[in-house]
């Protein structure tokens, strides 16, 4: 029997989807493991977040009560201690800003091939593992020459868990070495752009290249505040400097998996869609027919957005 370890996510007092996902990937692991999946969640509201954890599959959470925010050495410490007492096959971690930072030092520590950013894992004698190379234009699978593994996930792969479990939760104490300890968390600063997280929005909309102008955001923000939405932008809306970095999906921005996408004057460059293949509707509004946009959308105005964009906004009692 081989077990699974997911160490879950949170961030200001809230677990973040991509731990539900962790979730699905790690159950389906464990089935074709034959083993448990065991969900660790260390700092914070421990006894809630566990709660929240113990989805449908989950056969352990673990509670690890050390620190309140995410801290490197911490987590580095209590994953370690955790995988030494479970000894998991497959430790199954966030390919997130939080999750590279300490996977790197885990797997080291327990002397564990990493591989990062998975798309996809098929489980046999040796996991094959689907990620992305050459800003997602090809896809590789590593074939893993070893018993056991650590791998992170990208959030928006995997559906979120859902269903309540019968999990068995259980505390575990871990003795931190205090003088490993060298960085501690003071407080958030958010960068530009208030605190508007992207990946947290049910309907993105989002600008890109064709909107010619900065004071054309104007019009783009207009409907997003006619639809209650949040906006985003590809990468040389941010590269121009007319919106803050935290608003840039894809490669090198962030994942999204809203419920609505709408993508305006945005062609479709694969290390845009890296960023927002995950949401469920998908509508274009491009000129061009043929922009890559289109090879993914569920919907589609082949029109000019100085047109579109306004008659929306009236559709939909914006001003
Ligand atoms: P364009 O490709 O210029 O497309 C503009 C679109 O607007 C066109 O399809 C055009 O037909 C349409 N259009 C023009 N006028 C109108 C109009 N009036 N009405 C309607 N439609 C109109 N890009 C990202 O977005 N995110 C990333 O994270 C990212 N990371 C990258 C990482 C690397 C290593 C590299 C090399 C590139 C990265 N890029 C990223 C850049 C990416 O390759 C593209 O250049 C970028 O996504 C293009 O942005 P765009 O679609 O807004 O602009």
């Amino acid at each position: 029997m081989s077990d699974i370890l997911a160490v879950a996510e949170h961030r200001r007092g809230d677990l973040r989807d991509v731990s539900f996902e962790l979730v699905t990937a790690g159950r389906e692991l464990a089935d074709a493991a034959d083993g448990d999946l065991h969900v660790a969640v260390i700092g914070g509201d421990v006894d809630g977040f566990a709660d929240e954890l113990n989805r449908e599959g989950v056969d352990m959470v673990h509670t690890v009560s050390e620190g309140e925010e995410f801290n490197h050495d911490i987590y580095t410490q209590s994953v370690e201690a955790l995988a030494d007492e479970i000894d998991p096959e497959l430790l199954v971690l966030p390919n997130t800003v939080n999750g590279l930072d300490y996977a790197p030092a885990v797997a080291n520590a327990l002397s564990l091939p990493l591989v990062t950013d998975a798309i996809d894992v098929e489980y046999g004698d040796e996991p094959a593992v689907t990620r992305e190379m050459y800003g997602s234009k090809v896809e590789t699978v590593v074939e893993v020459d070893a018993d056991r593994v650590a791998l992170t996930i990208r959030p928006g792969e995997w559906p979120p868990a859902e269903g309540t479990g019968d999990a068995e939760i259980s505390q575990f104490d871990v003795d931190i070495d205090e003088s490993a300890v060298r960085s501690t968390v003071t407080g958030y600063q958010e960068v530009g752009g208030g605190d508007v997280d992207i990946t947290d929005a049910d309907v993105l909309v989002s600008v890109g290249r064709g909107i010619e102008e900065e004071e054309n955001i104007a019009l783009v923000e207009a409907l997003a505040d006619t639809l209650g939405a949040t906006l985003s932008s590809s990468r040389p809306i941010v590269d121009n400097g007319w919106l803050p970095k935290n608003r840039q999906v894809g490669q090198s921005g962030k994942v999204v998996t809203p419920d609505v996408y709408i993508a305006i004057g945005i062609s479709g460059a694969v290390q845009h869609v890296a960023g927002m293949k995950g949401a469920d509707t998908i509508v274009a509004i491009n000129t061009d027919a043929s922009a890559p946009i289109y090879d993914l959308a569920d919907y589609g105005v082949a029109d000019d957005l100085f047109d579109v964009v306004p008659a929306l906004i009236e559709e939909f009692g914006g001003e």
